[in-house]
């Protein structure tokens, strides 16, 4: 995809200003005798501009106030220390360079007041972004697109060529308002369940890099058929579901616990084809003796490891031993760039919402981030790295263009 564009939401997408806000509104607010919130509970709040979390400050505190007087109070306030706790998120100036380097055109749409974003775009980035616009008298909030579309004529770019980075429900539907492309972030203010109407879900600023200059799928398959792994990449998944059941066929297939393998359906084009396959997500035992094992893994690494957290461990097991032949079928959401990142990626986003899934009672599901936690119900039990094929398997990586699972 060549985008001319790239337009950016500010707040919980390129910089982290929870702190900073939490000060400000705590300030605006405690004339009134409001207690101050936490910076959890202004995550809570934000995405529709600075009058709207103070008004949800207000309300969750059972306060009436004039808003007018505490938003003249949160501005003045906030504009001498904005800078004080915000910073970049890992990686965003690295992605900014990038997007200067090759010429693509950046810029910052938030509801943030205007001013305060301008000031704060051009302290953080300078010229690595082109233009700012934060809420203004004359111009319709996001979600509504209007301000999108300025931004898209004044660059010269069209729906094609424009792509929406946000971390908001409000971003997700500006960019659908507008018909562009969005990534929605999840190192952002929103739980990532409230994201997947986006076009794609960035769970860390590199894959936005991958995204947006395309992923290196020459050097990916070097990397994993060196070490005697087998790979094949498909645009869709209705295209690797098709090769999956064509390598079924005739052979008696298990699954693991997968939602990719869900959310693909392959299961029951496999049963639609008389196929003799068995999977305890589907009312039926644990099968690990087929000549066929599908699963997923929570992440590849670019450098050619498979990562693989589990609870019962049948699924790991089955890609160590006894099984023949083994297909590891991911979306190009589960690609990390190095070992230590794939880890950390099976640690701190698969497992929490893997346990949140089973309804576990364990920390990560309250935090969203593994608490190393040495809890019964804990959910990653073991975690499987596997390197090159076990002895006596094929392994097979089938990887799609596309957001798939967890
Ligand atoms: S160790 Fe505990 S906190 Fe960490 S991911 Fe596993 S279940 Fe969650």
């Amino acid at each position: 995809m060549n985008y001319k564009t790239v337009v950016f939401d500010l707040d919980g997408t390129l910089l982290n200003t929870l702190g900073d806000l939490t000060d400000a509104v705590n300030y605006a607010v405690s004339p009134l005798g409001v207690k101050p919130s936490t910076e959890t509970e202004i995550r809570a709040r934000v995405g529709n501009g600075a009058a709207k979390l103070l008004q949800r400050t207000l309300d969750a505190n059972n306060t009436v106030g004039d808003i007018d007087e505490c938003f003249k109070r949160f501005s003045e306030y906030y504009r001498g220390h904005m800078t004080c706790n915000t910073i970049p998120y890992d990686g965003i100036m690295h992605l900014l360079e990038r997007l200067k380097h090759a010429g693509i055109k950046t810029a910052i749409l938030t509801n943030k007041f205007d001013l305060a974003a301008k000031e704060i775009a051009k302290y953080y980035f300078g010229e690595f972004i082109d233009y700012t616009q934060g809420e203004r008298a004359d111009t319709p909030k996001k979600p509504a697109p209007d301000a999108l579309f300025s931004i898209m004529e004044m660059f010269g770019s069209d729906k094609d060529s424009t792509l929406y980075i946000g971390d908001s429900t409000v971003d997700i539907q500006t960019a659908k308002n507008a018909g562009v492309k969005s990534i929605a972030v999840s190192w952002g203010y929103c739980d990532r369940e409230h994201l997947k109407d986006a076009s794609i879900i960035a769970d860390r600023v590199y894959q936005l890099e991958d995204i947006i200059f395309g992923i290196d799928y020459k050097e990916l398959e070097s990397n994993f058929t060196k070490r005697g792994f087998g790979f094949k990449v498909f645009d869709t998944k209705e295209q690797a579901t098709e090769y999956l059941v064509n390598q079924c066929e005739g052979k008696s297939v298990g699954f693991g616990g997968s939602k990719t393998l869900e959310q693909m359906g392959v299961y029951e084009k496999l049963k639609e084809k008389g196929i003799d396959a068995h999977w305890h997500w589907k009312n039926e035992p644990i099968y690990m003796d087929g000549e066929i094992y599908l699963t997923s893994a929570n992440g590849l690494s670019k450098t050619g490891e498979i990562v693989n957290i589990d609870g019962t461990c049948n699924r790991v097991a089955a890609t160590l031993y006894n099984t023949k032949r083994c297909f590891i079928v991911c979306g190009i959401n589960k690609i990390s760039r190095d070992l230590e990142d794939t880890i950390d990626r099976a640690r701190n986003i698969s497992a929490p919402l893997n346990a949140k899934r089973l309804n576990k009672k364990v920390p990560c599901v309250i935090t969203g981030k593994c608490e190393n936690c040495i809890s019964p119900e804990r959910i990653c039990k073991a975690m499987v790295i596997l390197m090159n094929p076990p002895t006596n398997m094929e392994c097979e990586i089938v990887l799609i263009n596309d957001n798939l699972g967890y």
